[in-house]
């Protein structure tokens, strides 16, 4: 075992590298400047950081958030690497002796806050410390074209040019688009970097857009149908995360505010209690989260579209860390587009830029916010969309995201799984998804016969379907696990434990396939109408209205109308008026209610 792989092991408790790593580490360690574009929680820290161990003398890793240097020092330290921090948070006496610690020569790293870096007394230090490296994390922060940019950063070129000695630089950032990426090259001044970008797909996250029409019901029924697990709400106002936070509260869901304007004390504490899983809901503004080291969140909710797609990329994606299912969804009002466009207008918060740069920022950031738009307008695959925003290829139906499912629908395919996978059973594991599919075909070709395939009993079993319509069940056979390749001594589909339920105990199988957006809808309200809550609760509010005026139940509406209410699911007052009859003269008001009742049942 090499020494990478010895320090993973032993230092840091992994078993193997994750995408990228390794080969960022090997740039580094053979001088070369890098730049690793990898998403958030692909495992960015660890790059620079082994690093860090393996090149002779110190390591300095810039990072714009003091709480994620102090986690990381202390993170470090625990698994016995010598490591200190200098931010301007420190007292004298906290920084004299980060300040001691970091000139004896024994700290593999030093964290450094980057408006820090021109400090006069760091500058001595500077002259005689063997600087290997500079480490940059969040190196998006450098580009004012980014989405976060934070001056201080622009201190960083000018430091390097005052080291003795050109160190290695090294760059990361979790969202960058290629034009932030060159514009981080270009501003750091790096030299024939590797680059490095992994894929940006999230295959576990859902993601939704939804049309407001009661924000605030839609995120509790939202919460509340994804029982009691953690998550995050994102609000565009302090004000909005303290309301939501007292109205989740309310309704008997557990849940703090997270916002800015909170005493650093208590914004600490609040967050330790999410981490720890005290508190299941934070509801925070965007200053929640970067370096939040959490893998089960479960569900990301934006009430409000964030001003970008890289922020709701890197917000949404907290969620499900773990690899295992995770909600995305995002509660947009047109309204929300106004604000955005507000906020951009604003003078800046940062009176250094020019007259001309302030000009280019606001086009810069309207351009940004056309893209979210049209992000929550688009009818198209949204991870698709996010993908291709990242510069990424993907297909156009993902069959998970609230968009793919608007235009598929479960179809059962277990007759068909289990023909397949006894297939793959009478070869006895011993041919690749080709072979399958001519054999299921009953095609007499010459390897087939050879090879004994054409006297098993699922020779032609499916000589009915298509050639596509199997290769579209055994593709999702094997993404969905039941089929698991393999490539020893050739490629080859063997069946996996989860094929045994569904050749044997009629375990069900179903696949989601393409269909118009009508069919969907259709295909969403048969479900709908099995589901008798809707009756009851608009039997129940059929009573309230009919005590209300006191007169029968059946003159505010028949029972042949709720059913079709029911049956139809109507989403507005023309739909409604079509169902309702001569005699059922509901009000304005009436009619709304309805309405809304049937909407829980067609979101949700
Ligand atoms: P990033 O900075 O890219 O957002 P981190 O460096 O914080 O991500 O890593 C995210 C999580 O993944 C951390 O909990 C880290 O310990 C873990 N991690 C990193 N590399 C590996 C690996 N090779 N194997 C398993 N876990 C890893
Ligand atoms: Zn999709």
């Amino acid at each position: 075992m090499d020494l990478k792989h010895r320090l993973l092991r032993e230092t840091f408790g992994y078993t193997e590298f994750r995408p990228g790593q390794q080969k960022l580490i090997d740039a580094m360690l053979s001088g070369r400047d890098v730049l690793g574009v990898m998403p958030t929680g692909a495992g960015k820290s660890i790059c620079y950081q082994m690093s860090a161990m393996l090149l002779p003398g110190v390591t300095l890793v810039i990072s714009p958030l003091i709480s994620l240097m102090q986690d990381q020092v202390a993170a470090l330290q625990r698994i016995g690497i010598s490591a200190c921090l200098l931010n301007s948070a420190q007292t004298l006496q906290e920084r004299q002796s980060a300040m001691r610690l970091a000139s004896s020569g024994r700290c593999k790293l030093i964290y450094i806050a980057p408006e820090r870096l021109l400090a006069p007394e760091f500058g001595d230090l500077m002259t005689y410390l063997p600087i290997s490296m500079v480490a940059v994390d969040e190196a998006h922060c450098i580009s004012q074209w980014g989405h976060d940019f934070r001056p201080s950063y622009r201190k960083i070129p000018q430091f390097l040019q005052s080291l003795p000695k050109r160190p290695i630089v090294s760059a990361f950032t979790a969202t960058a688009t290629a034009q932030v990426r060159e514009d981080i090259v270009r501003a750091l001044h790096l030299q024939s970097p590797e680059r490095l970008v992994t894929s940006f797909d999230r295959p576990n996250l859902h993601y939704e857009v939804r049309r407001v029409y009661d924000r605030e019901a839609q995120l509790l029924r939202f919460i509340q149908k994804q029982g009691n697990v953690s998550g995050i709400v994102y609000c565009l106002t302090r004000k909005k995360t303290e309301e939501m936070a007292r109205y989740l509260c309310d309704n008997d869901i557990h849940a703090v505010a997270y916002h800015a304007g909170m005493e650093s004390m208590v914004r600490r504490a609040v967050q330790q209690r999410f981490v720890s899983g005290n508190v299941p809901v934070i509801v925070a503004t965007n200053a929640f989260g970067m370096g939040i080291d959490k893998s089960d969140v479960r569900f990301v909710v934006h009430f409000g579209m964030p001003r970008d797609i890289e922020s709701y990329y890197q917000e949404a994606g907290r969620a499900g860390r773990d690899g295992a299912l995770a909600h995305c969804l995002l509660l947009f009002d047109e309204k929300d587009i106004d604000f955005h466009e507000y906020l951009i207008r604003q003078d800046p918060e940062n009176p250094a830029l020019t007259e001309e740069e302030v000009e280019w920022l606001r086009k810069k950031n309207m351009t940004r916010l056309r893209e979210i738009k049209r992000y929550v307008f688009t009818d198209g695959c949204l991870r698709q969309y996010i993908l291709q925003y990242f510069g990424q290829t993907a297909p156009d139906f993902c069959g998970q995201c609230g968009n793919c499912e608007a235009s598929s629908m479960e179809k059962d395919v277990t007759t068909a799984a289990q023909k397949l996978l006894s297939c793959v059973y009478r070869v006895r594991e011993q041919c690749n998804a080709d072979m399958l599919c001519r054999i299921l075909l009953g095609e007499k070709e010459r390897d087939i016969v050879e090879a004994g395939y054409a006297a098993v009993s699922t020779f032609g079993i499916m000589k009915d379907s298509t050639q596509k319509e199997i290769m579209t069940i055994l593709q999702h056979l094997v993404s969905f696990g039941y089929l698991v390749q393999q490539d020893n001594p050739y490629p080859r589909l063997c069946l996996s434990a989860k094929a045994k339920p569904v050749l044997f105990h009629g375990e069900k199988v179903a696949i989601r396939i393409r269909v118009s957006p009508q069919e969907a809808r259709l295909a969403r309200q048969s479900n709908s109408s099995e589901n008798p809550d809707l009756s009851k609760e608009l039997r129940e509010y059929r009573k309230r209205a009919a005590t209300l005026r006191g007169v029968p139940a059946f003159v505010v509406f028949s029972d042949r109308t709720l059913e079709e209410l029911v049956k139809n699911l109507p989403q507005n007052e023309i739909q409604l008026a079509g169902i309702l009859r001569k005699r059922e003269q509901l009000n304005e008001r009436n009619q709304k209610k309805i309405l809304e009742i049937i909407r829980k049942y067609i979101d949700c």
